[in-house]
């Protein structure tokens, strides 16, 4: 069983082609995997880089689409007509991103007669790493741009256990970047300066964890604050994600004793970041729990999970129909039905 998924919540478009692993019940096998994400104009200078602006994004999506659609279709080695299914984002996400995946999978699975899947993004990054990985029944981190979570499957659903009340930790990284000169995506030029210095680099910024609930905002314009002061760049960089990330793993780590889960799997861009996988780490094997990251291909937004995700959903309940896939944008993990679990 063959599925294709087209990702198209934010910034990238992706599309992958996935298959279930014959020999390993659960896992699967990646068979093509490509993506194109948008790049915001490089800023003249002394001008502050530019955001994400939907509608564009949007157009570059559709724009370069189809043409990732064959090549995934290529790597595969497949035609449209052999797949079994088409999988799309179906949210949360960004309203014109969303609508452009739809319509693409809409129009494939029509004019070919391929069952269609809507899939939920976050529910696709936890899937995903269980497909790839030796994970099983794990709490996952989910820490990408617009999006921090930390979900577990609990009575047959995925349940949210913490998360942001304001803004994606990628976005908090982003945005710092962006006040600091630095073209989107910004995380991982964030960590590149900040590996130049060490602990004795820390400066305080606000700690801000909620109950379960994180917040990254006053973290981020704390940093800030800290280069508007004189701060050398890379101690800013380094303080921002010890303390941005010791967060993450704290709420983690309680979810992981309140859940009794064993596995920890982290899922997301920001997870891509090697002090964030060697935090949580160190924390999963400190409580003898198993830590799981799977590869930066998968990590990022992508079409191959969303391709798992609807193979997964389509061997369970069948497809979407047309009328029913509408796009959520505001859609939420623990208002998925899992069926497939
Ligand atoms: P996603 O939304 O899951 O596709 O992930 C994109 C986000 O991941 C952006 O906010 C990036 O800045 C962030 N990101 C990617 N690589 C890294 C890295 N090495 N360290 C921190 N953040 C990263
Ligand atoms: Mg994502």
């Amino acid at each position: 069983m063959a599925v294709l998924g087209i990702e198209g919540t934010a910034h990238t478009v992706g599309v992958g082609v996935v298959e279930a692993d014959p020999d390993a019940p659960g896992r699967c096998r990646v068979l093509a995997n490509v993506r194109d994400m948008v790049r915001p104009p490089r800023p003249e200078s002394g001008e502050a880089a530019a955001g994400i602006h939907p509608r564009e994004a949007a157009h570059h999506h559709a724009e370069v689409g189809p043409e990732l659609v064959r090549r995934a279709l290529d790597e595969a080695g497949l035609e449209a007509a052999d797949l079994d299914g088409v999988a799309f984002s179906q949210g949360p996400g960004l309203g014109p991103c969303l609508r452009v995946a739809a319509t693409m999978a809409r129009a494939l699975s029509l004019r070919h007669g391929v069952p269609l899947a809507g899939v939920n993004h976050c529910v696709a990054h936890l899937e995903i790493g269980t497909g790839l990985t030796g994970a099983d029944d794990p709490l996952l981190l989910y820490a990408s741009g617009a999006n921090t979570q930390v979900i577990a499957h609990v009575r047959g659903r995925y349940r949210v256990f913490g998360e942001t009340l304001d803004i994606g930790i990628g976005n908090g990284l982003d945005k710092f970047a962006r006040d600091n000169g630095i073209p989107f995506p910004g995380g991982p030029r964030i960590e590149q300066e900040a590996a130049r210095v060490g602990p004795e680099a820390l400066h305080p910024l606000p700690y801000t964890v909620k109950g379960m609930d994180l917040c990254f905002a006053g973290t981020a314009i704390a940093a800030q604050r800290l280069v508007d002061r004189g701060v050398p760049f890379p101690e800013a960089c380094y303080s921002l994600q010890e303390t941005a990330f010791a967060s993450l793993v704290e709420v983690a780590e309680r979810a992981l004793a309140h859940t009794r889960k064993q596995e920890l799997l982290l899922g997301g861009g920001v997870a891509c970041n090697a002090r964030l996988q060697e935090m949580a780490r160190e924390m999963a094997e400190a409580r003898g729990a198993s830590f799981h990251c799977p590869p930066r291909p998968v990590l990022v937004d992508n079409g191959a999970m969303i391709a798992w995700t609807g193979l997964l959903k389509l061997r369970a309940e069948g497809p979407t129909a047309v009328a029913d896939s509408a796009v959520r944008p505001y859609e939420r993990t623990d208002a998925v039905e899992v069926t497939w679990r």
